[in-house]
């Protein structure tokens, strides 16, 4: 389940302009600072790969990673959330969702959520959205490291709180995996996942 080999191939604006290789794909979604750039550095390790720039303008951007020539990363970087004023609305475009709708080689949506503060509205919106559609989905929490601050939680009981806000949405909880990219926590695990979700 290692990544030996990543290559830049794709930049699509919507679903239809996507590979059609049938290949699966694996999309990475998460609010900026979660934690995601590092963690991708941390599951490729020396495979230097040109993920897209944060500062590039346009967000409205479908950019795929082929992984050892097989399957796909799908990097949704800040993809049509709402990103400013308004950022407690999953505002997401009708491209968004026709990616999410339409792409039936999804395999699953990896949820990026930070353990190291208490459950965020935007992605209880964003998990419960895809919930709704029926999207196949694995929670990955990040910064699984970190100490709590004087007055805050720590990222287990984070996460206990966020299982617990969506827990009516869900008849089965969708799978879950903390991780840290400063200590590798749950890296093989993750690969793991994504290798058994590929053969099933
Ligand atoms: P992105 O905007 O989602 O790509 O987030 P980055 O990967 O750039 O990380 C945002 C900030 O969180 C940076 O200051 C990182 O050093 C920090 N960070 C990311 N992952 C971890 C982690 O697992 N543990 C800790 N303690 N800090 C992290």
């Amino acid at each position: 389940s290692q990544i030996k080999m990543v290559e830049f191939v794709n930049i699509s604006g919507r679903a239809k302009d996507c590979p059609k290789d049938n290949r699966p794909e694996f999309a990475i979604l998460g609010w900026s600072n979660v934690g995601k750039s590092s963690l991708i550095n941390v599951l490729v390790q020396k495979n230097q790969v040109a993920l897209t720039s944060k500062k590039q303008g346009k967000t409205q951007l479908i950019n795929h990673f082929l992984v050892n020539k097989s399957w796909y990363i799908v990097d949704l970087s800040g993809y049509g959330f709402a990103r400013a004023s308004d950022a407690a609305r999953t505002d997401w475009s009708s491209y968004t969702k026709g990616y999410f709708l339409k792409r039936d080689i999804l395999v699953a949506v990896l949820l990026l959520i930070d353990a190291s503060v208490p459950p965020q509205r935007i992605d209880l919106d964003c998990s419960n959205w895809l919930g709704r559609y029926n999207i196949p989905m694995t929670f990955v929490f990040t910064k699984c490291d970190k100490m709590k601050a004087s007055k805050g939680k720590r990222p287990d009981e984070n996460i206990r709180d966020f299982q617990e806000l969506i827990r009516e949405n869900y008849k089965q909880h969708p799978p879950w995996i903390m991780t840290s990219s400063v200590t590798a926590l749950g890296r093989e695990e993750l690969l793991l996942h994504i290798s058994q979700l590929r053969n099933y």
